[in-house]
């Protein structure tokens, strides 16, 4: 096998924090409604398409992206649920000092329930453990903190498998960066989504692994973007490497 460095994204590829945010965005609807004394349509899903929607529209248009202020997403949960058009909410959405106390104690709740720690995904472990078998170097890119990356990694005992955390934006220009670093004659990146994980780093001649999760942001639903090769679990990239 030629010498070969992987490069994986964290998030919702290593563990699923998908299911931490929608048990935190759920838990943020119903202390809301519960505030405001109004209840979003019932749903099969407890309300997690509603909080969903508004999500990905404040997320849209936010420069923070998804990683915009929680206090955003309480206002606007409140003011969809008052009756207000969810496009005119977002656009209005504000962290004032009379609503961010309003929901202060909803959004602390919220926020604490985004810290517990997500579960692995499937064949986390066991890729990671192969991959260092075959001295396949494992470099992990978030675009979260790098703090809370390293210690969800030291939680889960990872740390003998990984040679690097870095907390970069995951455009063209930072895989071509890492390139320029990397010794390696084959540089593989496997990740969730398709924009950041996939083609960013098909932009700047990485090999690339599509890991589907269960969270599609809207903007990733009509992609056309393909990668070289499709998982269902961690440890199928070992396999593909060797081909
Ligand atoms: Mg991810």
């Amino acid at each position: 096998m030629q010498r070969t460095r992987l490069f994986t994204d964290a998030d919702n590829t290593l563990w699923d924090t998908n299911s931490v945010f929608a048990a935190a965005q759920v838990g943020l609807l119903r202390d809301i409604e519960t505030e405001v004394r109004s209840t979003a349509p019932e749903g099969s899903d407890g309300g997690l398409a509603f909080v969903r929607r508004i999500d990905q529209r404040i997320a849209s248009s936010h420069p923070d992206h998804l990683r915009y202020p929680s206090v955003l997403l309480a206002t606007t949960i409140a003011q969809v649920l008052a009756g207000q058009d969810p496009e005119q909410a977002v656009d209005d959405a504000c962290g004032g000092d009379d609503l961010t106390k309003r929901f202060a104690r909803a959004v602390a709740q919220y926020e604490r329930r985004l810290r517990a720690t997500p579960t692995l995904r499937d064949g986390v472990q066991e890729g990671l453990a192969d991959l260092r078998r075959s001295n396949v170097p494992v470099t992990v890119l978030t675009e979260a903190s790098l703090d809370r990356c390293a210690a969800l990694i030291e939680a889960h005992d990872l740390s003998r498998f990984v040679s690097g955390v870095h907390s970069v934006r995951k455009d063209a220009g930072a895989y071509r960066a890492l390139r320029e670093h990397a010794d390696e004659a084959r540089l593989v990146m496997v990740g969730d989504q398709l924009d950041r994980d996939v083609d960013a780093a098909k932009r700047a001649g990485f090999l690339t692994i599509y890991f589907p999760g269960g969270f599609v942001p809207s903007w990733n639903r009509c992609s056309s973007v393909t990668a070289d090769h499709e998982i269902q679990r961690f440890d199928e990239i070992l396999s593909l490497l060797h081909r």
